[in-house]
């Protein structure tokens, strides 16, 4: 698992700086079938070909010695009032404009409900992201369309050299003004140079994952509210970019009160607290002091022990082999000397420690989910499933924008296709 989000902050007070995309450690694409090389660049400072262009017009960008690629400006979506100002690959521009029912509208809160949240003073943090009301797991806390897209690393040419117009300074001057100063007041950890803008996107960058298109590297965007969620190494909060709305929703993962601070992650959360203090220190030079890190050594060993033991087992995840997974069930199904937690006690287990930690990891959680759901089918019992299914049901409505028919199976577990299997077999002995 590897969270990431980016920050800014006008605070004068020291801030714990966010997510950097461009940092030389970020792990480097995989592939590059452009034969763009991923460096990050410095920004050219003296460039003074700007294009004239309308301030909404989309640039191309032709391919010459810098890139073979075709990249783009363009501002999406086309035709609402507030618009993402993108750099990326033409074909990515148009896989977006293709979308069916592009855009589709932005998630908002019901108007009679109050603000959902507000930006504060946080002590020790600058100012960072607060409930205004109280969330059930699941809820959407904020939706924003961010300020600007590209890609997570900017492609210098063949050569070795930056596109003129493939940096963030020609990138930024392209903006509509109004933008432009909102992306320039953003926090930098970085630095404190005005015209920093590497150093701003550095700190407030967040990844958007792929875009469609022929372009197989990460896109990162920065965002403006968004930009003030503070990280803790147990979060109560997820982000997730929805494509179709071109915006980020944010969403509560446990239940949270009016009044209590609402934290997302920047770093590899299943690592140990050293591990994740000096990732967080390194990136964004701040000391982590969130409640799992403030854990008395005994709490924190413990802590670090259940992690090691999720990280083990998302690592196990890419072994599984659901064939024999399948057998194993089977077996388990007809062979009643086998007591009836034989089959999901591991599942069980980790799900067990998911809980203790506090810890919700969609991918483990589902994967283990399935498992527990199944043999509790098995033995046809519906509450073993409700708990579990629901959670499985908010984890995906979090990470991936809808339940992925989880609802479904806490709603009607007798439905499922394992229903009452082994008290069937018990029952004809
Ligand atoms: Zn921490």
């Amino acid at each position: 698992m590897d969270f990431k989000r980016g920050f800014l902050n006008k605070a004068k007070a020291p801030k714990p700086a966010k997510k950097c995309i461009h940092d030389q450690d970020t792990p480097p694409k995989s592939g590059d079938p452009h034969g763009l090389v991923g460096a990050p660049i410095p920004i050219p400072r003296a460039e003074k070909t700007r294009p004239e262009v309308p301030i909404y017009g989309e640039i191309p960008i032709s391919p010459d010695n810098h890139t073979t690629v075709n990249f783009v400006y363009a501002a999406l979506p086309r035709n609402e009032h507030w618009k993402v100002w993108c750099l990326m690959l033409a074909d990515t521009r148009d896989a977006i404009l293709a979308l069916p029912n592009f855009p589709s509208p932005m998630l908002s809160p019901p108007p009679s409900a109050p603000r959902p949240y507000v930006v504060q003073p946080a002590p020790g943090m600058g100012k960072g992201v607060f409930a205004n009301m109280d969330f059930k797991p699941g809820s959407l806390i904020m939706c924003e369309r961010p300020l600007a897209i590209f890609p997570a690393m900017i492609p210098c040419g063949i050569d070795g050299t930056p596109h003129p117009q493939i940096s963030f300074k020609a990138f930024v001057e392209w903006m509509q003004p109004e933008y432009r100063k909102v992306f320039c007041g953003l926090y930098n950890c970085k630095s404190t140079a005005k015209d920093d803008l590497l150093g701003i996107v550095n700190t407030n960058c967040i990844y958007v994952g792929r875009l469609p298109g022929s372009y197989n590297g990460l896109y990162g965007a920065v965002g403006i509210e968004l930009s003030r969620f503070n990280h803790s190494c147990t979060p109560n909060a997820q982000e997730r970019w929805d494509l179709q709305s071109m915006s980020f929703h944010v969403r509560a993962l446990r239940p949270i009160k009016k009044g209590e601070q609402i934290f997302i992650s920047y770093c590899s959360l299943l690592r140990s607290r050293t591990e994740r203090q000096q990732e967080l220190s390194q990136k964004y030079g701040f000391k982590c002091a969130c409640e799992c890190c403030s854990l008395p050594p005994k709490d924190s060993a413990r802590s670090d022990a259940r992690r090691g033991a999720l990280d083990a087992a998302h690592v196990k995840l890419y072994e599984l082999d659901h064939q024999e997974r399948d057998k194993a069930f089977q077996a388990w199904v007809k062979d009643l000397s086998l007591p009836d937690n034989h089959f999901a006690k591991h599942s069980q287990g980790l799900l067990d420690i998911i809980v203790a930690e506090g810890l919700y990891n969609k991918t483990l959680w589902v994967a283990h989910a399935e498992t527990v759901c199944k043999a509790q089918s098995a033995l046809g019992n519906a509450k073993g499933i409700i708990g579990v299914a629901k959670t499985a049901a908010m984890l995906s409505l979090v990470e991936d924008g809808q339940d992925g028919g989880w609802n479904m199976v806490a709603t009607d577990p007798e439905k499922t296709a394992w229903w009452g299997l082994r008290k069937k077999y018990s029952l004809e002995k």
